[in-house]
């Protein structure tokens, strides 16, 4: 079954409820104040397009931070609702708790168009995906649409349960749409060759994608911490280096794999004697006992680039190094660089390397950049996710 988008809704004159990932960094100082606005700006064609239809009323929902299931004012969605009526021109109106008894009245009764609710998160029953707290949810409005592509992996209560009580009335909103579509170019038949590219700091958590994308891509490039477990793996040594011994066996794990000829390793490394130090050019496999791997070298960078060159699909998660750093950012930049400049479907995805494509200053030259990360290596892995299922199928 097809996944019906919101161009194929009718929001004339209807109640619609909305499910947005505002989940915004605020500042540490308790001011209230956004530090970095991308996730709302990435819902406004959405939001935009609704509008436009003519809805009676447009019912926002969202999470932001970890409340776990307590009301803490320092999570509350009041300062989203203040940036979204400034962005929209138009007043937005902020309910003391998604579940007032009086959230049923104010839609019938309030002049303001667009309403939000407070922090689902607030109650633990939205983590829960607790089945009573979706029905209340769903009660606000006659037409779902849901656009928190963060949170499709989620079974919670207003990403995933809600969508059993508009069996036919459930649409994926702009960014849901756009995030589908790109995944999809990697997880169905991706023009090739196909590189793909990993680092970062932990084994463990990937390595179920790297299986997976062993199937899959030419050749994955490794790079980052993630590197050393397989150097030490395969009987290099990695000195001081970022090496977890459980990553180590996972490591040896995957070596055993049939495909490992498609993984490729750095050849040089940078190095220092810690994080903070300057670098030393390490022109070997092995790292001294007294340094630790925190870039990939130049000889694996040109080794890198010239495997690139000829892809038509290229994955990147994971930083090559410890890039916050200047003395060690060379590696990830330079390979941000060199994607950004070939004529290859480009997909970069997971928190750390989106903040590295930003860095370097190459984010619009790239194909796709997606803004869930746990929710894009879960798409990449099982093609598909909860929420996207629902829509798609509904819940029993
Ligand atoms: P991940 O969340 O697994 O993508 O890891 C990202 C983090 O790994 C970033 O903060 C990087 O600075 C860090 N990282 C990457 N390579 C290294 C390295 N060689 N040594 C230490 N940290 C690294």
């Amino acid at each position: 079954m097809a996944l019906k988008y919101v161009t194929e809704g009718n929001f004339n004159n209807k109640n619609v409820i909305a499910r947005f990932d505002f989940n915004v960094p605020l500042a540490k100082d308790g001011s209230g104040k956004i530090t970095d606005t991308t996730r709302i700006d990435s819902a406004l064609p959405t939001i935009k397009y609704l509008l436009e239809q003519n809805p009676k009323k447009l019912i926002m929902m969202s999470h932001l931070g970890r409340p776990d299931g307590e009301v803490k004012m320092k999570y509350s969605l009041a300062p989203v609702a203040k940036y979204l009526a400034e962005v929209l021109g138009q007043e937005v109106l902020l309910t003391e708790s998604c579940t007032d008894r009086g959230i049923k009245t104010i839609i019938k009764l309030n002049k303001q168009k667009l309403i939000l609710l407070e922090n689902l998160r607030f109650h633990k029953e939205e983590t829960d995906g607790n089945d009573e707290f979706a029905k209340t949810l769903s009660e606000y409005g006659d037409i779902f649409v849901h656009d928190a592509f963060g949170t499709a992996h989620r079974k919670h209560a207003s990403t995933y349960q809600i969508i059993k009580y508009f069996p036919n009335n459930s649409f994926g909103g702009f960014l849901l749409q756009k995030e589908v579509e790109a995944l999809n170019k990697i997880v169905e038949k991706p023009a090739q060759p196909f590189i793909g590219i990993m680092g970062g700091a932990k084994v463990g958590d990937k390595i179920k994608i790297i299986e997976k994308l062993l199937v899959s891509v030419d050749k994955l490039l490794i790079g980052g911490a993630m590197a050393y477990p397989f150097l030490k793996a395969s009987g290099h040594s990695v000195g001081k280096s970022l090496c977890d011994e459980e990553d180590v066996k996972l490591a040896k794990q995957i070596l055993t794999s049939s495909l490992k000829q498609k993984l490729v390793f750095p050849i040089d490394h940078l190095c220092s004697e810690s994080p903070e130090g300057a670098a030393t050019h390490i022109n070997q496999l092995d790292i001294p006992d007294d340094k630790m791997g925190l870039d990939i070298g130049l000889n694996t960078i040109k080794k890198y680039n010239e495997i690139l060159k000829s892809a038509k699909t290229i994955l990147w998660n994971g930083p090559m190094g410890y890039f916050e750093k200047e003395n060690f950012n060379k590696g990830t930049f330079a390979i941000a660089e060199s994607i950004s400049k070939l004529k290859a479907f480009t997909l970069v995805g997971g928190g750390d390397s989106v903040s590295a494509i930003n860095k370097s200053g190459v984010s619009d030259k790239i194909s796709h950049v997606s803004t869930g990360g746990g929710a894009s290596l879960e798409f990449i892995e099982n093609g598909t996710l909860p929420g996207i299922q629902a829509l798609k199928f509904g819940v029993n």
